[in-house]
């Protein structure tokens, strides 16, 4: 009895056929960073697969890159082009004997951040998110700021602190001021908290002073991908005035290492929730088919134990408005440029994607079944994101994972 192929991957394999993700894996073996897409329980060499079925040579001069930029620059028709590729190499019976031994079990390789990151963007699309944080914050006024249902809120991050699944996080240190006290002093951030968003990948460039409308969005974005936006609530509180997120954010932000392209959410695209504010045109997306909201599952576990399963179809902007937005003044896009979607979470507590919307800013800790209770996060604490969503005929699409352990400040 011999194993059986690689190839044969389960229709409810969440890395089955329909997906196909892109990353950037090594191996022990030490032959460098290679493209690669995860199919089953095994990564496709995808270099290797373009030369030993005979693709094209810019197909194949895409593929044997030791990052996605070059395939991120090469637009949507190449896109197109790589995945019926890839598809047909996977899944075609006279492609067996060439692409089997191009498969390597993913437990056996190293995934790498799967593209460079340019500008990174961090958007607060989430309206329960924003009221959340609003009634924490604000007690007493309106939940929302007068500008939050006219525009996606957003910041420029930290894109050269973007690091991969499973990069230890250093506590960050800074300066640290309670409402209550006189002064601020310096030390290792005492209310460390989580964000879990989506990620967006941009693909094709747009040049400086021109702007990408709604109906264009889907010719620059690549792929969707899970970000753990960390973030020191205590040194972010008392630097966040008058101006945006700064080193409360800055040290690290995380990603999963597999880009799932926009083009296997085809069956997961829904109608974003039911706004109650006209939106200026260039947002208006409520004649667009198919629509742009996205029916993401997410699951935040901390130190293994589920604490929330955040809605991304509960988000009140979409990508599209996100993309457009951020465009409208004539800023460029780069092939690497990721934004993210700010906090997923939902309505109801349990569906909340960040602590301290879970815990009410620390006063109300959960309890995790070990009996220790958590208000932020401790030293040790590890936070895995996953995420799924529907894909066609009754499949599913996974997203992996984002992960992370926190070590004691430096
Ligand atoms: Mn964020």
């Amino acid at each position: 009895m011999h194993s059986p192929s690689p190839l044969t991957v389960p229709p409810d394999a969440l890395f089955g056929a329909h997906n196909l993700p892109y990353g950037v894996f090594s191996t022990a073996a030490g032959t460098g960073r290679r493209l690669g897409v995860a199919y089953g329980e095994h990564v496709l060499d995808a270099g290797a697969a373009a030369r030993a079925t005979g693709a094209p040579a810019d197909l194949t001069a895409l593929l044997t890159a030791p990052s996605l930029n070059p395939l991120l620059a090469a637009g949507r028709p190449a896109w197109t082009r790589v995945r019926g590729a890839l598809t047909e190499w996977l899944t075609a019976d006279g492609h067996r004997a060439a692409v089997e031994p191009c498969l390597v079990p993913r437990a056996d390789v190293s995934l790498h951040l799967p593209f460079e990151v340019a500008d990174y963007v961090d958007f607060y699309a989430s309206e329960h998110h924003a009221a959340n944080l609003g009634r924490i914050f604000r007690p007493g006024t309106e939940p929302l700021t007068p500008n939050w249902k006219h525009l996606p809120i957003g910041y420029h991050g930290r894109a050269g602190t973007v690091v991969v699944s499973g990069t230890p996080v250093v506590r960050p240190s800074g300066q640290r001021k309670a409402p209550a006290d006189p002064a601020p002093d310096y030390g290792p951030a005492r209310r460390l908290d989580i964000e879990a968003e989506v990620g967006f990948v941009v693909g094709a460039a747009s040049p400086q002073g021109s702007r990408v409308a709604l109906a264009d969005a889907d010719a620059h974005v690549f792929g969707v991908c899970l970000l753990n936006d960390w973030s020191a609530r205590d040194i972010q509180s008392w630097e966040t005035v008058p101006l945006g997120p700064f080193l409360g954010k800055s040290f690290a932000t995380s990603l999963s290492p597999w880009v799932v392209p926009l083009d296997a959410l085809s069956a997961a695209r829904i109608d974003p929730p039911a706004r109650d504010t006209e939106p200026l045109p260039y947002l208006d997306d409520r004649a667009a088919r198919p629509p742009y909201g996205l029916d993401i599952s997410l699951e935040v576990r901390l130190n293994g134990h589920v604490v929330a399963r955040p809605p991304f179809a509960a988000m009140y902007w979409t990508y599209a408005q996100m993309l457009a937005h951020m465009t409208v003044n004539g800023a460029s896009l780069r092939p690497g440029d990721l934004f993210a979607s700010g906090t997923v979470s939902g309505r109801d507590r349990p569906t909340r994607g960040a602590l301290i919307e879970l815990t009410w800013n620390g006063g109300q800790p959960l309890d995790l079944p070990d009996g220790s209770r958590r208000g932020f996060l401790e030293d040790g604490d590890e936070v895995a994101i996953s995420a799924t969503a529907p894909g066609p005929g009754g499949t599913r699409i996974g997203f992996g994972e984002v992960a992370g352990r926190i070590l004691p400040a430096r």
